[in-house]
C-alpha cells in the first residue's frame, strides 16, 4: 500500500491552534494516522520531511460561481454571456483555478442553464478535467417579475441563463424538483436584493409561501436550501421558513442572529465583495452617490455584526462573488486576509470558516475540512504559519503541495 509520511508538520488541523513536530500519515485516499511522536517510515514509504511547514486542510470555498468571468453590468441576463460549450470552458477553468490555489472543495451558489454544474462535476469526478470536489448548484430561483427578472427580453422566453423564474408554492415544488433531477445539489434562491446593489425595491420577491415549499421539497430528497438575501426582514422569513444557508445577511441585527442559531443556519457573508465596490471610485453598477452611502451603511452594519454572530457560535463559511468585476477568480484567499484586518476575526477562526464549517455545509463533516484520522486526505502545506499571517494563503504560487484525496495535485517538496 502506498502511504506518505509527513513528518515535522506545523499541523493546522482546521479545528485547534497549531501543533509543532506533528506527524501525518496518508494511506491511500485517507489520513491514516495524526501523531505527536516522530513516526518511523517504512521502506516503501515516501517520507517528506516538512521541517516546520504548515500542513493543513484543503480550503473549501461556499460560494463559488463556476461560470463567472468578469461580470459588469451588463446587458444580457447572466448566464447568457456566451454559448453553452463555451461557458463551460470558462467554467471547468475556474474549477482548476480553485484547485491550484488550494481549494480542494467548492460549494456553488448559483450555476446557469444547461446543468453546468452538475456536468463540470461529473467530468472533474471522472478525471476528464482537473478541479475541486465540487457541490453542483441549480439555477437561482426567482419569481415572475422579481428580482432577476428586470431585463426583459425574446431570449428569456426560452432560456433565462442563471435564474430560473417559478410561481406559487407548486411552481416552486415542481423547480425544485427538476432542478434536483438534473444534478443540482443545492438550491439557490433569490430571496432579496442588496449586498452591494442599491434598489429602490425592498418588498421580498418570493414570497414565505414560496421559500417554505422550496425549502421542504429539498430537504424531503435530503437537499440544502440557500438564499441570497442582504435584507433583515427577508432574512427572518427565509430562517423561518427553512432556509439553510444565508448567503450575504448585510442587514443582520442580534434578532435575525437569534434565529439563525436556533435553526442552525449557516452563513456565507461574502463581503469582501462590497468592500471591493466601494474602494472602486468610477461609479460602481450605475449607483448613484446616495446608493452608495446605503450600500456603505449596510457594509458597515455587517462588518460590526461578524464579530458578534462568531462570538455566539455561528457557523460562517468563506466564499464570495469571484468572477464579478473586481473579484476576479484566482484571488480567493484575499477574503480571509479581509475578515482578519477589515473585520476583527482571528485568523484561526477564519481558517475553520474555510475548513471544518464548510465541510459541515456540505454535510461532508466526517469526511472533510479538517486533518483527523480516516478522513480524505485534502491537504496543503504551505510556508509559514497562516494562523499568524492568513495572507501567507494568497501565495499559491509558493505553495509545496496540493493534495485531494491523497493524490499530489501539485507537488514541490
Ligand atoms: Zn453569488
Amino acid at each position: 500500500m502506498s502511504r506518505i509520511v509527513f513528518r515535522g508538520a506545523n499541523l493546522l488541523d482546521g479545528e485547534g491552534p497549531a501543533r509543532p513536530e506533528t506527524t501525518v500519515i496518508v494511506e491511500n485516499e485517507r489520513i491514516l494516522r495524526v501523531s505527536d511522536q516522530a513516526v518511523e517510515a517504512r521502506d516503501s514509504d515516501r517520507l517528506i520531511e516538512l521541517a516546520g511547514r504548515t500542513l493543513m486542510p484543503g480550503l473549501i470555498s461556499s460560494h463559488f460561481h463556476s461560470t463567472y468571468d468578469g461580470i459588469t453590468l451588463m446587458p444580457q441576463p447572466l448566464g447568457l454571456e456566451h454559448p453553452p460549450g463555451y461557458m463551460m470552458l470558462l467554467a471547468a477553468n475556474n474549477a482548476r483555478r480553485a484547485l491550484e490555489c488550494g481549494f480542494t472543495s467548492v460549494i456553488s451558489a448559483g450555476a446557469i442553464s444547461d446543468d453546468i454544474d452538475a456536468q463540470l462535476k461529473l467530468a472533474i469526478d471522472n478525471g476528464v478535467v482537473p478541479g475541486p470536489r465540487l457541490m453542483a448548484g441549480s439555477r437561482g430561483f426567482d419569481t415572475t417579475g422579481g428580482y432577476t427578472d428586470t431585463a426583459s427580453g425574446w431570449w428569456q422566453l426560452a432560456n433565462p441563463g442563471a435564474a430560473r423564474f417559478c410561481d406559487g408554492p407548486d411552481g416552486f415544488r415542481k423547480g425544485v424538483r427538476e432542478e434536483l433531477a438534473r444534478g443540482a445539489e443545492i438550491i439557490k434562491l433569490f430571496a432579496s436584493g442588496g449586498h452591494g446593489v442599491a434598489d429602490a425595491v425592498t418588498a421580498s420577491p418570493i414570497s414565505e409561501p414560496e421559500v417554505r415549499a422550496a425549502a421542504e421539497t429539498a430537504h424531503q430528497r435530503g437537499f440544502k436550501v440557500r438564499a441570497h438575501c442582504a435584507w433583515r426582514h427577508t432574512l427572518l422569513e427565509c430562517v423561518g421558513a427553512g432556509v439553510d444557508v444565508i448567503d450575504h445577511g448585510d442587514g443582520m441585527d442580534t434578532e435575525c442572529l437569534d434565529a439563525m442559531l436556533e435553526a442552525g443556519t449557516f452563513l456565507v457573508p461574502g463581503l469582501y465583495f462590497v468592500k471591493k465596490l466601494l474602494e472602486d471610485t468610477g461609479n460602481f453598477m450605475g449607483a448613484t452617490p446616495a446608493q452608495t452611502e446605503s450600500v456603505r451603511a449596510e457594509f458597515e452594519n455587517a462588518q460590526r455584526m461578524l464579530p458578534v454572530a462568531q462570538k455566539a457560535g455561528l457557523p460562517i463559511c468563506v466564499g464570495d462573488d469571484y468572477g464579478v468585476m473586481n473579484l476576479p477568480h484566482g484571488s480567493y484567499a484575499e477574503e480571509l486576509e479581509f475578515y482578519v484586518e477589515d473585520v476583527g476575526i482571528a485568523p484561526l477562526e477564519v481558517i475553520r470558516w474555510a475548513t471544518r464549517n464548510g465541510a459541515e455545509l456540505m454535510g461532508r463533516a466526517d469526511e472533510l475540512g479538517t486533518v483527523a484520522e480516516g478522513k480524505l486526505a485534502d491537504l496543503l502545506v504551505v510556508d509559514g504559519d497562516p494562523s499568524h499571517d492568513i495572507a501567507v494563503l494568497q501565495h499559491s504560487e509558493a505553495f509545496h503541495a496540493i493534495l485531494k484525496g491523497g493524490e499530489f495535485v501539485k507537488d514541490v517538496l
